[in-house]
């Protein structure tokens, strides 16, 4: 059976059975959490579905399922609450999103997802879209057999090896020099299917979110400049001259062309790299996508009129999308774990007493009880009058919390 869209789904609504107007999500992690407040706030009902007890968006949503993602009952459960569905992460089960699609709209959809899942059907989309976009991927290969191994290009060396499937925030690549050291790498990779990237001059990274709507409609934010640090986001620069205007053009006429090439409906990010290029800017490439809210448009919580969550959820339920409107520019500082131990390995609570005396500082945590190295706790936003104060206040804020990735800035 096809999906037989009920859309809009009006918030604040309730059904002649006396159900609510109810959003739902698969996953129940800080994007998840951030979500169900966006719904909230516009007087939906929410459902999360997470195998985790403790997830941060199960202690905020009305409504809690926990049920693996593949779970038959939690699914049905899920359909029967909701309205429309949504969800927080990439790696949700694929066949769970068409599942849940038969009797409700959502978004975005499993032939999307399906594509972020794995790098080698990314690439492909990114190829079949450089044709429209003129923005192309690092040059590749896919790596799933020692005879692959022996065909790579030297052209490709050195390079970066990532697993197809499964990897985030830097897990699940190696870099690598030779032919040897890349049978080695797949090796220790358990000979997963992979992509061989060529290691890429990058002068900055970036990345664009945009919303597209059930009827094709699309909006944007504007392109933000993004550090990372160990392969995890550090910092994100939101303010007017943080890319090249051309650059920025750029980036999101590709993004718009890999948004509309798939019908996404929802909320996608893209990520660039800008290499050297011998050119002044530099040249775009484009990385890779994200079907979902990305962490580095958590600034648009606080420096813009309706946040990448906000539209997220007037996305799949059919509501208008407004141009979201930059007020302030920003930077963004995620909070890890490491944040929470001190040179001797003591565990201790950051001061925020002095971050929050900042002006400009929003600080947003996750409500993860437990802090280990690399895992993001929250993330915290600074705003505005002007770049220069952002700067500013940024640098004190990392200086109290010893954060890394504004040195160069
Ligand atoms: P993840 O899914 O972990 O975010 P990415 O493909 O975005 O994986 O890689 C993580 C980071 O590694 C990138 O943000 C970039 O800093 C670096 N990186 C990835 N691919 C390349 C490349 N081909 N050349 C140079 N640096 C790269
Ligand atoms: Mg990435």
């Amino acid at each position: 059976m096809s999906a037989a869209p009920m859309l809009p789904v009006l918030p604040g609504t309730v059904s002649a059975d006396g159900r609510p107007a109810t959003l739902g999500v698969m996953g129940g992690g800080q994007l998840g959490r951030m979500f169900v407040h966006a719904a909230q706030r516009l007087g939906y009902f929410t459902t999360v579905l997470d195998p985790d007890p403790h997830s941060p968006a199960g202690y905020v949503s009305h409504h809690f399922i926990q049920t693996a993602y593949d779970d038959a009952d939690g699914l049905a459960q899920l359909a029967a609450q909701c309205d429309a569905i949504t969800t927080e992460f990439e790696n949700v089960p694929a066949q769970a999103l068409t599942a849940l699609a038969a009797t409700r709209p959502v978004a975005p959809g499993a032939a999307a997802v399906a594509i972020a899942q794995d790098r080698i059907a990314e690439k492909d989309h990114f190829v079949a879209c450089a044709g429209i976009s003129g923005v192309s991927c690092a040059p590749f290969a896919v790596i799933d057999s020692a005879a692959a191994v022996e065909a790579v290009p030297d052209a490709l060396l050195p390079g970066i090896l990532k697993t197809a499937r499964l990897g985030y925030d830097g897990k699940g690549q190696m870099r690598i020099r030779t032919r040897e050291e890349l049978l080695a790498a797949w090796t220790a990779l358990k000979q997963v299917p992979c992509v061989l990237e060529q290691l890429l001059p990058l002068k900055a990274e970036c990345s664009v979110l945009v919303a597209r709507g059930w009827d094709g409609g699309i909006v944007s934010f504007p392109p933000q400049r993004n550090v990372h640090v160990d392969g995890i986001l550090a910092v994100t620069h939101a303010y007017e001259s943080c890319m090249p205007a051309a650059l920025a053009v750029q980036a999101l006429a590709a993004t718009r062309s890999i948004a509309d090439h798939v019908g996404y409906v929802g909320i996608l990010c893209v990520e660039f790299f800008v290499i050297d290029d011998g050119s002044e800017h530099g040249a775009l490439v484009v990385n890779e996508m994200a079907p979902r809210p990305h962490n580095s448009g958590h600034y648009t919580l606080d420096a813009c009129d309706v946040s990448q969550f906000d539209l997220q959820v007037h996305a799949m339920a059919g509501l208008p999308l407004p141009q979201p409107r930059q007020h302030s520019p920003a930077i963004m500082l995620n909070l890890l774990g490491d944040l929470w131990f001190d040179a001797q390995g003591q565990e201790h609570t950051p001061d925020w007493q002095a971050v929050l005396a900042l002006p400009g500082a929003h600080l947003h945590l996750y409500g993860k009880l437990h802090a280990r190295a690399g895992r993001k706790m929250g993330h915290l936003n600074i705003t505005g009058a002007d770049v220069a104060g952002v700067q500013a206040t940024a640098r004190r804020a990392a200086a109290i919390l010893g954060l890394p990735g504004l040195e160069d800035h």
